[in-house]
């Protein structure tokens, strides 16, 4: 049984550890956005397929795929649902993050840039560096602090600071860092999970608004499973 495991979160990177162990061939595929990558145990390849037909052609070295990439990886986890057809594919998804009464929701990137700018005027951003472009027009003017992995190629407006950082977070950094800024507004995607969730409850308990973008849809009809053990399980039950 040759897996390939399209990675790029902890999810993956727990799967790969227990398939390894337990004598799967598991390669994980990673995007190579990072600059230095938590490397998973078990093969690893890097960089994109080449859209549907890299990722069909490089199909024939494996017996099955499990799609584990981020919630807002929309690109691969679709690519991968139409290269699949003759290849058995799992989605692991983990779970969005319990709603809470005080968070408002927003559809879209855009969508969040609106509401962050009506509700406030030093903006903590936590929305990933490709996706920053899309809060300049309404937060071009505001003192922002965005918090990315890599410095993102984007010249940022004057009045916005950068942090570079990679979870886990703790709930006293989180507090430190919100504080420090004098945050006023709070967004994020809702990528759940517990790395990134102390900055929730920071916000809470310094009284921050929170904008959080929903999840987009992910692929229909691929079965999908939202832990790692039914995952393994999956897998498992294959053959491998
Ligand atoms: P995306 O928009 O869905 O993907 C765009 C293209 O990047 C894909 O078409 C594919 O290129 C390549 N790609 C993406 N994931 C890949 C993978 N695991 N292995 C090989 N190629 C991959 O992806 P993204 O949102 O930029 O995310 C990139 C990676 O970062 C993913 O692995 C994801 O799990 C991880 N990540 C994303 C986020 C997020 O918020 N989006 C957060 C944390 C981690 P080709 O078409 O050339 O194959």
């Amino acid at each position: 049984m040759r897996l390939l495991l399209l990675g790029g979160t902890s999810e993956a990177r727990e799967l790969a550890a227990l398939l390894v162990e337990a004598g799967v061939d598991v390669t994980t595929s990673l995007a190579g956005r990072v600059a230095r990558p938590r490397l998973p145990v078990g093969k690893v390849r890097i960089g994109g397929f080449g859209g549907v037909p890299g990722l069909r052609a490089a199909l024939a070295s494996y017996d099955a795929v499990v799609d584990a990439t981020h919630p807002f990886a929309l690109g691969m986890s679709a690519n991968a649902a139409e290269a699949c057809t003759d290849l058995p594919l799992l989605r692991l998804e983990r779970p969005g993050w319990d709603p809470d009464p005080a968070w408002r929701y927003a559809a879209t990137h855009e969508d969040a840039a609106e509401r962050a700018a009506a509700l406030g005027e030093r903006p903590f951003l936590t929305v990933g560096r490709q996706e920053l472009a899309r809060f300049v027009p309404e937060l071009g003017r505001r003192a922002v602090l965005a918090r990315v992995v890599d410095v993102p190629e984007l010249a940022l407006p004057d009045t916005w600071s950068l942090r570079t950082s990679r979870g886990p977070y703790t709930l006293g950094g989180e507090l430190d860092l919100m504080g420090g800024h004098r945050a006023d507004v709070l967004v994020t995607k809702d990528s759940g999970g517990t790395y990134t969730r102390p900055k929730m409850e920071a916000a809470r308990l310094l009284g921050v608004p929170v904008v959080v973008v929903r999840r987009p849809p992910g692929p229909a009809g691929v079965p999908t499973v939202h832990d790692v053990a039914a995952a393994f399980a999956w897998v498992t039950a294959l053959g491998g």
